[in-house]
């Protein structure tokens, strides 16, 4: 027998029995669950203390989970139920049992580019099914809110990047053979918390507004899921080397960085990356979202089209 941590007893959860804590935000804390019935068997149950919040924040909520249920995709965690009781919210979901890739990346230093690749085309997909059938932008893509399905397959740590002139072939094959083309696992992108319905796919118009929008906002709106692709540029930057495109101790230092979109392909981690990876994040982390690569220009990149090819996915 097993001993497990005293699990938080909600109101109206009596369906539901907690089994571990799987992570937390600001206002929630996200558990695995069995369903007592066993209709669902197990799930994710993202407990909000709606007590704590104010009326906005309130319909933050509904406006996620509204979301959510109009939302089905391989890529994407589903909605299983929504309820609420006096102090709390209970978003019942498609459980992810593999955990954030943030810690994966750490785990191997840094992602080959095949599993790069493996990762950011799964997360393009639930990305491209946003903007172009859901007419949503995600907002909030960050590797904390990737899940890996099931336990990722990852045999062992990559070597080290070696200093210029210091090669080691070795650790290069082992590198290459390793990972392959096998993958890394099935992901799902999770956290509607921020998103936001921002184009009628059926009008083709932004929401919720009829002729007497000023050019500007309909312009804003159709840019808007460029934040999404901004994102996606960190993200594949931060699995190909292993740190973020931005950083700096000093907030206002980064927000600076970023606000002019001041990175480098910072040596030697960048010099084994392919010239064609580099083109991709650079047409990604693009200051004017005008410029900046949408999803559609994203999967017709030569080294997305490559991975296509080549590369046998498990979805
Ligand atoms: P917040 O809006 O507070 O960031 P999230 O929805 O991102 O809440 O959930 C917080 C954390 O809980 C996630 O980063 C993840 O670690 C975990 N989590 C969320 N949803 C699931 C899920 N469906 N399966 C497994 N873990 C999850
Ligand atoms: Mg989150």
């Amino acid at each position: 027998i097993v001993n497990r941590p005293k699990m938080p007893q909600y109101p109206d959860l009596d369906r539901w029995i907690l089994v571990e804590k799987l992570g937390h935000g600001a206002f929630s804390n996200v558990y695995r669950a069995r369903d007592s019935t066993t209709e669902f068997g197990e799930v994710a149950i993202k407990v909000l203390r709606s007590f704590q919040m104010d009326s906005n924040q309130r319909a933050n909520i509904l406006n996620e989970v509204q979301i959510m249920r109009n939302i089905d995709h391989p890529n994407i965690v589903k909605l299983i139920d929504f309820f609420e009781s006096h102090q709390f919210c209970y978003i019942i979901l498609e459980l992810c049992t593999g955990g954030e890739l943030l810690p994966q990346i750490v785990r191997l230093s840094y992602f080959s580019e095949d599993l790069s690749k493996h990762v950011i085309v799964q997360v393009a997909k639930a990305i491209e099914y946003l903007h172009e059938t859901s007419g949503v932008v995600h907002r909030d893509i960050k590797p904390e809110n990737i899940l890996f399905v099931s336990v990722p397959f990852t045999p062992s740590k990559n070597p080290k990047p070696q200093q210029p002139g210091d090669e080691d072939k070795e650790d290069e094959g082992e590198f290459t053979s390793k990972f392959g083309s096998g993958g890394i696992g099935e992901i799902k992108i999770a956290d509607f918390g921020l998103s936001k319905v921002i184009w009628d796919n059926r009008t083709g118009t932004p929401c919720g507004t009829v002729g007497y929008t000023a050019p500007e906002i309909v312009n804003d709106e159709q840019y808007s899921m460029g934040v999404d692709m901004w994102a996606m540029g960190c993200v594949l930057y931060t699995l190909l080397c292993g740190f973020p495109p931005f950083y700096d101790e000093s907030i206002q230092v980064l927000t600076k960085k970023i606000a002019c979109g001041q990175f480098i392909f910072l040596s030697p981690w960048w010099d084994h990356i392919s010239k064609s990876a580099q083109d991709l994040v650079s047409h990604l982390l693009i200051v004017d979202p005008k410029k900046r690569y949408n999803i559609k220009e994203f999967m017709e990149h030569p080294w997305i089209r490559q991975a296509d090819e080549e590369t046998v996915f498990t979805v």
